[in-house]
């Protein structure tokens, strides 16, 4: 290895690592230390000699936002897939979490939403989703993954991949602040540089080809904004009031750990968005409903409130890497292949089942070799993004300006979801299967196969629902 002066990971516990040594795998680089790269590192370290975890941003010793990470000041949800496939890689995670303050809560009574004609209605054992911020979620991650034995933290910006005279990816440049340039010599890179990475680049850099992508333009804004709750923990529940099209204005309000919600103002198409706490807190005492606006601002302004902040996201990206012609050696994970419309909350969840798949395909490393573990991890990563990819552009469909130019199948999809949502208010059983597609624990593909029985008993119909429920039970019966 030429290069990197390697320092000891902070709070490294030589004690609790995997069972590694010399020689017993490969060498692994992972670009970025966002929520991607962390779980990448639990999942490769138990089958690698050593990982090399290298971050540009410093990292903070709490949990705190991060400059590279600005999404980090915005709600973000973790899905039950997302919490179940965390906990796989990293035994004791959610016990962790909920002492730490984060908040489990059930689909549709815990994390409450309303579709346009009332508030969501609870069945038993729906999936949950794990409430906290961001920022939160990456601190208890470092806080495991940084202690793994055989792991070393580098905080660079790399800023080339290098490839060896066969066409394998064979290490990285990195550019440190005070080091200068820095070589690293590694059997695999794993990308998990996010939205803001330089992938194509590096990609173009090395003499691969592009890789083949998908786009939408879901046009999403985000404002949010920090604020004091007064409720317990034992009695706090989201609430969810998303545009229910035409409409383009929607809310999401998520109690969070330190006693606070997280409140998230949306719109679309690029509507104006309040930028004070005081225009915030106008929005807030302006919606439809009195019960919800008083929950939201009875400590206000109480307590200091922090700043608001802005995300926009115009477009999103499926990058097919399960059919690219990728150099050997090169690994994309997390938002280096997918990013998503965040209304849908799939980012970090399909990163941590992405990161199970790596897992598992390294296992299999000694058995099968290197290219056979590189094509099965790249087309079950893809899959799995593909999937949310599909579940997010049909609830983007209901907008018919977003319907320009979608292939018959994406709208065949939105027709049959809309279907499903409908017929989910008035079914529990249809519930389940929503909840557990949207929360990723099924295909998308479940909504419809089996075909669902659609037979609606009197007393479970809404009559403003009746007709409408009429027409989406043909669509989904139709199949
Ligand atoms: C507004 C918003 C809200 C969202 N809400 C949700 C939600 O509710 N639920 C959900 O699951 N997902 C949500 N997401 C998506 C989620 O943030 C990401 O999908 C998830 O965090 C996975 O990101 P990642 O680790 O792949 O990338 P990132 O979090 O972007 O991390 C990439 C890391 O790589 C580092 N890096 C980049 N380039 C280099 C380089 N050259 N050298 C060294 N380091 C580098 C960066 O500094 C960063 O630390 C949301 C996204 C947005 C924008």
């Amino acid at each position: 290895m030429a290069g990197l002066a390697e320092t000891p990971a902070p709070g490294a516990d030589p004690g609790t690592g995997p069972d590694t040594g010399p020689g017993t795998g490969p060498v692994i680089a992972i670009i970025g230390a966002g929520i991607a790269g962390l779980l990448a590192a639990a999942a490769v370290a138990p089958h690698a000699e050593r990982v090399v975890l290298l971050e540009q941003d410093s990292l903070p010793a709490g949990a705190a936002l991060r400059r590279r990470v600005p999404q980090g000041g915005h709600v973000h949800a973790l899905l039950d897939s997302g919490l179940g496939a965390i906990e796989a890689l990293l035994p004791g995670f959610a016990e962790a979490a909920r002492l730490a303050g984060s908040l489990r809560l059930p689909a549709r009574s815990g994390w409450r939403f309303h579709d346009g004609r009332g508030w969501s209605v609870p069945y038993e054992g729906a999936p949950a989703v794990l409430s906290q911020s961001r920022c939160q979620l990456e601190h208890l991650l470092r806080i495991r993954v940084l202690r793994l034995a055989n792991l070393r933290l580098l905080t660079g910006r790399v800023v080339a991949l290098s490839r060896g005279p066969d066409g394998r990816i064979d290490g990285l440049r990195a550019q440190t602040g005070e080091g200068g340039p820095l070589a690293l010599t590694a059997d695999w890179v794993i990308d998990a540089s996010g939205r803001g990475g330089a992938s194509a680049a590096w990609l173009e850099g090395c003499g691969a080809p592009a890789v083949p992508e998908l786009s939408h333009a879901p046009h999403v804004g985000y404002t949010s904004l920090i604020v004091p709750r007064a409720e317990p923990d034992a009695k706090a529940c989201a609430w969810l009031r998303l545009a229910q099209p035409p409409a383009t204005r929607g809310l999401v309000a998520a109690p969070i750990e330190d006693q606070a919600w997280i409140v998230t103002l949306t719109d679309r198409f690029g509507a104006v968005l309040p930028t004070t706490p005081e225009d915030f807190a106008a929005a807030l005492r302006a919606l439809p409903d009195p019960e919800l606006s008083a929950r939201l601002t009875a400590r206000w302004p109480e307590a200091g409130l922090g700043p608001v902040r802005r995300f926009q996201i115009d477009r999103v990206r499926l990058r097919r890497v399960g059919s690219a012609d990728l150099p050997a050696g090169y690994l994309p994970i997390g938002d280096a292949i997918a990013t998503f419309n965040p209304l849908h909350a799939q980012g970090m969840s399909v990163a941590a089942l992405q990161a199970g798949a790596l897992g598992r395909a390294m296992a299999g490393l000694r058995r099968s070799g290197p290219g056979a573990v590189q094509a099965r991890y790249l087309a079950e990563a893809e899959t799995l993004a593909r999937n949310a990819w599909m579940i997010g552009q049909a609830v983007d469909l209901a907008y018919p300006r977003l319907r320009e130019g979608a292939a018959p199948e994406a709208l065949r999809r939105a027709q049959i979801l809309r279907a499903a949502f409908a017929t989910a208010a008035l079914r529990p059983d249809m519930a389940r299967r929503v909840d557990r597609a949207l929360h990723l624990l099924d295909p998308f593909s479940a909504l419809w196969q089996p075909a669902p029985d659609l037979h609606l008993s009197p007393s479970s119909t809404r009559s403003e629902l009746s007709h409408e429920t009429t027409d989406h039970g043909a669509a989904l019966g139709s199949l």
